[in-house]
């Protein structure tokens, strides 16, 4: 009767690029998400922005809606003719209920299709140095359930068996049981010393790893605090951690940073500081606006004829004048006669995507080198310039280019508005002596970003401050902050850069 098909996807253990390109397909063109507290948030932005997105929970304490519910939520949504991808942790099979969810779609005649996921079973231990299977030590590996019916005097699991199996075990939602696993795999005749290990939140930033044997590893993980959600392996294997582990050797790992640029503009950073090993948290302290009036940036972009040069000190400016001339249903051909000059290599790349090249970029990212830069290849007396730029840009640049003739038009091209986080997250964040890096990347960052947490809180925490370039940390000494740490080349790789000597020489 409708076109309606669920899918049972996999979103894999916890790294959102671990999910299959075919979940991520499904995922960007779903009508609705049922999702649960696995999945990995990221991925959700995935879909689009109308699709209706379903929290279903799933924490071995709170329990958000029941497995029925579930599966009548998923019926439902189907029989409306909607696509749906039901987004599970792992793979759909492996003990995700998957099978249950399945057997629902088939009774009430909903279209469904699974899309298995890479399972923590094997993506945890992996990402812990520890191949589930290797030739000279094990050829088998068995994917165990720890979590037992409560009330059940009997063990659900065969220890006996178990304990003769000849290979990896891998056991899930075993956390709490631990000491009773342990103790029964010894019981049944398995050797105490067999190496054993726990990975908790494999394959994400913040994976933790602890390794014993059999007869201790109830007490090593206790020691160390580990919670669920954690698997635990048992098996020779876990050995070959010593030399093959790799994930949590690299440079910033365990390292919790904070990127305070707008949200849009934060990709780039957060990359570059997750593949050091970095947890990154995206706590926007401005966003961009379009300025409060926007007629000056028409204007300038419909009577390109007269003007000589373009000043572009920002990516920001140079997307709000290529917004503009669309609006006028212009392009970059409108710029044909006009020379270009921007401050930076961020600038210069956003410049790139539109087909231009820049006529002038100072040697060092500073715009009090952008007048003599201008002046060393053109006579600008009587030229007339432009500068797109945010509405609160300090004005020197506009007094230096007037010092050499030049006829100079400012355009607050947008707006920088401070962005209020929300309380919950930031309590967190600054819990515990707070993150170990805050980056700045803007006079207005810091600002915006002080403002919201709070100065008292912001002096109490522990954090290193990290500044792209002197500006940046002008401003924060104005507020008595100090940055640990300034980017010799102003830019996001150099930032990124100065954090990464830093945290090497602190290890040394
Ligand atoms: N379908 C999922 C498993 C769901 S059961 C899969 O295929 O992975 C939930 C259990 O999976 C957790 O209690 C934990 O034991 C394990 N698990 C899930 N994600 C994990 C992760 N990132 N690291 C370690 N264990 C994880």
């Amino acid at each position: 009767m409708s076109d309606g098909c669920v899918y049972l996807v996999g979103a894999g253990p916890g790294d959102p690029g671990l999910m299959t390109i075919r979940g991520r397909d499904l995922l960007n063109r779903a009508d609705a998400v049922v999702y649960d507290h696995l999945a990995a948030r990221r991925l959700l932005a995935e879909a689009p922005p109308q699709a209706e997105m379903i929290y279903v929970g799933k924490q071995a304490a709170a329990h958000t809606l029941k497995q029925e519910e579930i599966n009548a939520l998923l019926v439902r949504l189907g029989l409306e003719g909607k696509q749906v991808v039901r987004l599970k942790g792992g793979d759909p099979f492996v003990f995700g209920r998957g099978g249950e969810e399945a057997l629902a779609l088939v009774e009430a005649g909903v279209a469904f299709e699974i899309v298995p996921g890479i399972t923590a079973g094997i993506a945890a231990p992996a990402y812990a140095g520890i191949p589930v299977t290797h030739r000279n030590v094990t050829s088998c590996m068995a994917l165990i359930t720890g979590h037992e019916t409560p009330d059940k005097e009997e063990s659900d699991l065969d220890y006996a068996s178990l304990a003769n199996w000849p290979g990896t075990l891998g056991f899930y939602m075993g956390v709490k049981n631990l000491p009773k696993i342990a103790s029964s795999l010894i019981e049944h005749g398995m050797d105490p010393q067999t190496p054993a290990a726990l990975v908790r939140w494999g394959t994400t930033t913040r994976q933790e790893t602890v390794t014993g044997t059999l007869d201790n590893i109830t007490e090593v993980a206790t020691q160390a605090g580990i919670k669920p959600p954690a698997l635990i392996v048992v098996g020779h294997v876990v050995a070959l951690r010593e030399n093959i582990s790799w994930f949590e050797n690299r440079p910033l790992f365990g390292k919790r940073i904070v990127v305070t640029r707008a949200r849009l503009q934060a990709s780039r950073v957060t990359r570059q500081l997750e593949e050091l090993g970095a947890e990154v948290v995206e706590l926007p302290a401005i966003r961009i606006e379009p300025p409060a009036d926007p007629a000056p940036l028409d204007r300038a972009a419909a009577e390109l004829a007269s003007v000589d040069w373009v000043v572009f000190t920002s990516a920001n400016g140079v997307d709000a004048f290529f917004g503009a001339l669309k609006r006028a249903d212009l392009d970059s051909r409108a710029l044909a006669g006009v020379r270009i000059c921007v401050i930076g290599p961020g600038t210069a790349r956003r410049l790139g995507q539109f087909g231009l090249q820049a006529d002038a970029q100072p040697k060092t990212y500073k715009a009090a080198e952008i007048s003599q830069t201008l002046a060393d290849i053109d006579d600008l007396s009587g030229k007339k310039i432009i500068c797109p730029r945010a509405d609160i840009a300090p004005k020197d640049l506009v007094v230096d280019l007037e010092a050499l003739g030049a006829d100079v038009t400012d355009i607050a091209a947008y707006r920088t508005v401070g962005e209020t986080p929300e309380p919950e997250l930031l309590d967190e964040l600054f819990e515990d002596g707070g993150p170990d890096w805050i980056t700045f990347t803007s006079s207005s960052t810091v600002t915006n970003f002080v403002n919201a947490v709070g100065i008292d809180r912001l002096r109490a925490s522990s954090a290193s401050l990290a500044s792209i370039g002197p500006v940046t940390s002008g401003t924060m000494r104005s507020l008595d902050f100090e940055p640990d740490v300034e980017a010799v080349s102003h830019t996001i790789p150099g930032l990124v850069e100065a954090i990464l000597q830093a945290q090497t020489q602190r290890e040394q």
